[in-house]
């Protein structure tokens, strides 16, 4: 059996990452997103925030599950018996960064493949910073992220607005 780990930052999910996660859960058995909990970010939603999130949008892929792990990516993928790592390419800028940590990877567990998906044209440019920045200003971030994305994060910019203004 096949069991491939994804995985990312995904903070947030967007629909670059949807993307690659379907054309990934087309070709492998089981695809389990794995959510980076590291600790010496801090990110914008928590892992558990994160997890949750994902969940609500890949509620029609069968074979396709999510959970957060700490620490090295290869204990992570020995611990759910996963064979392969799948990865997703965009521009060149993600090559050089992506070739050294699949090569690390292998020196550390010969017995696990990175695979790369390159991106959908559509979604070359996209990255979660990004989305966090337009939503920053208020842009609309509606055709980077599913429509339950884009109410968590305008309900997260709520909640530390509101919190700025308490504090101030
Ligand atoms: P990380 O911090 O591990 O880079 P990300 O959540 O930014 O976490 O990305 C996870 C994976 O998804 C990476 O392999 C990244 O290259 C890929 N990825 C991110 N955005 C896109 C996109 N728009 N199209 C294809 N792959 C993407």
């Amino acid at each position: 059996m096949a069991i491939a780990i994804y995985p990312g930052s995904f903070d947030p999910i967007t629909k670059g990452h949807l993307d690659i996660i379907e054309r990934a859960s087309k070709i492998f058995d089981k695809l389990i997103i794995g959510v980076l909990n590291n600790k010496q970010k801090t990110p914008m939603f928590s892992a558990d925030e994160r997890v949750a999130m994902i969940k609500k949008v890949i509620t029609h892929l069968k074979n396709v599950e999510v959970s957060s792990f700490e620490g090295l990516l290869i204990d992570f993928a020995h611990m759910k018996k996963a064979n392969v790592i799948v990865r997703g390419l965009r521009a060149i800028t993600d090559f050089e960064y992506e070739l050294q940590l699949s090569q690390t990877n292998k020196v550390m567990a010969a017995d696990i493949e990175t695979v790369f998906f390159t991106t959908n044209l559509k979604y070359s440019y996209l990255s979660s910073s990004m989305v966090k920045e337009i939503a920053n200003f208020r842009g609309d971030i509606s055709p980077f992220v599913n429509e339950e994305i884009a109410q968590e994060i305008k309900n997260k910019f709520r909640k530390v607005e509101q919190n700025g203004i308490k504090n101030s």
